[in-house]
């Protein structure tokens, strides 16, 4: 694919929040919103009380700005159109993308990717934009589509479109002619919109059943969709007489001289990543493999931040791909003339206000 011309890292990574609405338990509870945001200037406000040496209470307001923030009167239609649509449509000139959901357990990363089957998120959304695209597309161009699903749990790569448990612990390859990959991954071919949403229930069904055996192990691992895209431009030769010639002597599909022949190929990837839950791992109560296992979602999402900010900047001498399982198995897939969205997801209540605040730092740092 072609260097863009005139962009810089920033037009590159699309960092924007979304809070979810005050629920009707934290409601019935008498927590109250911290969170106003303003649209408009794409600005976030996160409230807190301070206590003044008087005894009395000053307000101080902290202020973020993003991309986009979307409040809790947002919809998934407008999230996608602003957040996701354009990285999805580039995967079609063969540019790779990705699209993050980030956020404390609980705050929507999950309704923001999958939602549900009247109120599709950003994951279904793609699906029915690239086949849309596709089928829109002039005959003169013919495509594949295929799609992987994985689970990073504890700096392990699972399969999540295998029956049983017999692909796990898979390894990542990387060479320069395919870029990177994993090791015995299921890449299932996809022909339609039925036929992807079914690939990713099934994945879905088996990230379950897992969830069951392990506490909570949802809200632990990262989720990683891919869509592979390989678009093939055919010529007939009409308007390029150099391949006039060539053209004629081909062989068409009925066996006839003169079919069209292959002039270019390229390809694309989207990696749609509904991420582990972003609150503080507890070291407290966690002993041997969870403190392991703790420490390692702290250290993929740390250095998932650390790669986009390094993205972000210019001449960023070392972007530290290599630093989780993550970030090298999406290393193709940002930076570079890649594309990526970061959806912060934030709760809206007062208890939540450290999560809170530190998701905005957070997603803040990687603009
Ligand atoms: P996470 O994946 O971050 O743990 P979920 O997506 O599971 O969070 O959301 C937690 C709960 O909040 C779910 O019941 C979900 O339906 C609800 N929810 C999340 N975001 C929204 C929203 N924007 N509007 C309405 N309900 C939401
Ligand atoms: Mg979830």
């Amino acid at each position: 694919s072609s260097e863009p011309t005139g962009e810089s890292g920033k037009d590159r990574v699309k960092v924007v929040v979304r809070c979810r609405p005050l629920n009707s338990t934290e409601k019935s509870q008498g927590h109250v919103k911290i969170v106003t945001m303003d649209p408009s200037r794409g600005m976030v406000q996160l409230r807190t009380m301070n206590k003044l040496v008087s005894g009395g209470e000053e307000e101080k307001p902290i202020s973020f700005t993003f991309d986009y923030v979307f409040d809790d009167t947002s919809n998934q239609a407008d999230i996608y159109q602003k957040s996701a649509k354009d990285i999805v449509e580039s995967v079609l000139e063969g540019f790779n993308g990705t699209i993050f959901a980030y956020g404390q357990t609980g705050t929507g990363k999950t309704f923001t990717m999958e939602g549900s089957p009247d109120d599709e998120g950003v994951t279904p959304r793609s699906f029915r934009n690239l086949f849309d695209k596709l089928s829109e597309a002039s005959n003169d161009k013919s495509f594949i589509v295929s799609a992987s699903f994985l689970e990073i749990y504890n700096e392990h790569i699972h399969d999540l479109l295998v029956d049983r448990e017999e692909k796990q612990g898979l390894t990542i390859h990387e060479s320069p002619t395919e870029g990177v990959s994993v090791g015995g991954l299921s890449l299932v071919a996809v022909s339609s919109v039925t036929e992807i949403l079914a690939l990713m229930e099934r994945g879905k069904g088996h990230r379950s059943v897992a969830a069951t055996r392990m506490n909570d192990r949802s809200s632990r691992s990262h989720c990683v969709f891919t869509v592979m895209v390989e678009v093939t431009q055919f010529s007939t030769g009409e308007d390029d007489p150099a391949l006039a010639g060539m053209a004629a002597q081909m062989m068409g599909p009925d066996g006839a001289a003169g079919g069209p022949i292959k002039k270019a190929t390229i390809r694309g990837k989207l990696n749609l990543v509904d991420l582990a839950g972003s609150e503080r791992q507890s070291k407290t109560e966690a002993t041997g493999v969870r403190i392991v296992e703790a420490g390692n979602i702290n250290k993929s999402l740390t250095t998932l931040g650390n790669v986009i900010r390094a993205l972000t900047r210019r001449n960023a001498k070392h972007i530290p791909y290599r630093d989780s399982k993550l970030t090298r198995l999406l290393q193709d897939s940002l930076g570079g003339n890649a594309r990526t969205a970061m959806i912060a997801n934030i709760g809206p209540a007062d208890y939540n206000y450290d999560e809170t605040f530190s998701t905005l730092r957070y997603a803040n740092r990687a603009k």
